[in-house]
């Protein structure tokens, strides 16, 4: 049988001037509910950035209306298909800045920016041997999944790149830099960023990494593992030619690509982890979020403080080493 999704996930973005963003983002809220939708969308007064899910026409009738508008009508919409809704409600919210770099002064991509490279001018770059090709995500998207041989910024967020550029300068200096992300939102400031900073030679994966593993000469080669979104699926597959796990279960290190949030809602930590860990190791990061008073993954398997215990001292048991 031929598969038939009802749904898709639009993922789009535009830097354009949007007088009264707060005005704006409570009109498009009524908008979009109206046609129903569910998502996220970011208004700031440099644009609009937003991941909307719905069924075929209602994303198809959203898509028509905004490219009605003259602000709106070059954006481009990356689509997935998906059996479902990829959240549970629908935001807009008004923002003073769509990506935060937390600049001295803000990045504006239509004044200064990297050179834009397609899927396959990109594929072919990063195989020069002058080329570094620098991940432009947090860490925990990195581990997920990236580009053969990129470097991984550690960082935990976009804000924290400049910074961790100006500390690792060595590594970038008198090379070709190639920048991505996952839609090319962030690219746009951050390559700029790299040029303001006195960086040359900067270029940036057009569209990002969906448009990338879409593209149908590329299809995602030399891409490893998966690529992290911000909505329910949590991942999508880029390389369409082969699938090289990369993610590693935080407990014992093996190939894992599922994420779950440390049960401990102040920690709230992202890891990856097997099912079978997941219930070792009562979802909790550390011995620390494992005992904590709100620990999620105890209120959820009732589990008593005999039982708690218990399941620690097993835990302690595991890591001695075995005679
Ligand atoms: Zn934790």
């Amino acid at each position: 049988m031929e598969k038939n999704p009802k749904f898709r996930v639009l993922l789009y973005y535009q830097y354009v001037e949007i007088e009264e963003p707060d005005v704006f983002a409570k009109r498009h809220l009524k908008f979009c509910k109206n046609i129903g939708l569910k998502g996220r969308i970011l208004v700031a007064s440099e644009g609009i950035n937003g991941t909307v899910s719905g069924t075929w026409e209602q994303t198809e009738t959203y898509m028509n209306e905004m490219k009605k508008d003259p602000r709106f009508e070059t954006m481009v919409f990356k689509i997935d298909e998906s059996d479902g809704h990829a959240f549970k409600k629908m935001h807009v919210r008004h923002r003073p800045e769509l990506v935060t770099l937390r600049l001295e002064d803000d990045i504006n991509p239509h004044e200064i920016t990297g050179k834009y490279l397609e899927p396959s001018e990109f594929y072919q770059a990063m195989q020069d041997e002058e080329t570094i090709v620098l991940d432009a995500r947090n860490d925990y998207e990195y581990d997920l999944g990236h580009f053969r041989g990129a470097i991984r910024p550690d960082i935990k967020t976009f804000r924290e790149l400049p910074d961790w550029v100006r500390e690792n300068k060595e590594k970038l200096e008198g090379k070709k830099i190639l920048t991505y992300c996952t839609g090319g939102i962030r690219c746009e400031k951050f390559s700029g960023w790299l040029k303001k900073e006195g960086f040359e030679d900067v270029a940036q994966l057009h569209g990002g990494i969906v448009t990338y593993g879409k593209d149908p000469e590329v299809q995602g080669e030399l891409w490893d593992g998966q690529c992290y979104v911000f909505d329910e699926r949590i991942s999508v597959p880029v390389n369409q030619k082969e699938h090289v796990i990369v993610g590693r279960d935080y407990f014992d290190g093996t190939p894992c690509e599922r994420y779950v949030n440390c049960a401990n809602p102040e920690c709230n930590k992202q890891i990856l982890c097997s099912e079978e860990n997941e219930h070792k190791y009562m979802r909790s990061c550390t011995d620390e979020c494992r005992v904590h008073p709100r620990n999620l993954y105890i209120q959820e398997h009732n589990l008593s403080e005999d039982e708690v215990k218990e399941r620690i001292e097993n835990l302690k048991h595991d890591l001695e080493p075995s005679v």
